[in-house]
């Protein structure tokens, strides 16, 4: 992979901009809570623009009307962090464990392969980094990349 100076912040706000009008046009209210001291990441920008915009169309899809899609980045240790939440229809308890399996996916045929989630956790893991969810039925889901801050001579 490519190994550059990402911004996670402006990389999240790019990602955002694909999917601003299908948000706007299905009622979703979102909200920026971007960490302004975030430490820079080096790693493969596309690959992980690519995981992001996974993540907020699962997001997107999982909510109706009157959703709020939360963009959270902040520093964890020597980590950063960014996470997508939602406030859509939630994994039952039986479901949570398996999503990241190739090919599970609740969509209907044609509309989800089941790939998304477990191209994500390969990718992340290739990346150095973790992607974690919590979840609860009929409440939203929150998932939570981490990729290793980028050195600095703090
Ligand atoms: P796909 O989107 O093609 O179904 P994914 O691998 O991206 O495949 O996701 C697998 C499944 O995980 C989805 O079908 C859905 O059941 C569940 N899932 C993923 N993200 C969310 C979310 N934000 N809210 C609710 N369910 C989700
Ligand atoms: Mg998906």
């Amino acid at each position: 992979p490519l190994q550059e100076n990402v911004d996670i912040n402006a990389l999240t706000r790019q990602t955002f901009a694909f999917l601003e009008s299908e948000a706007l046009h299905r009622g979703i209210e979102i909200v920026f809570n971007l960490d302004e001291a975030l430490p820079g990441v080096t790693t493969d920008a596309n690959q992980v623009q690519q995981v992001i915009l996974n993540l907020m169309e699962n997001a997107i899809d999982a909510m109706t009307q009157d959703g709020v899609l939360t963009l959270h980045t902040y520093r964890m240790g020597k980590a950063v962090a960014l996470s997508v939440q939602d406030t859509g229809v939630g994994i039952s308890e039986e479901n949570l464990p398996k999503v990241f399996d190739p090919f599970f996916t609740t969509k209907a045929v044609g509309e989800g392969t089941g790939l998304g989630l477990s191209i994500i956790y390969s990718t992340i893991q290739r990346l150095g980094g973790e992607v974690t969810v919590a979840s609860k039925l009929g409440q939203g889901s929150e998932f939570t990349i981490t990729l290793p801050a980028a050195e600095t001579d703090e």
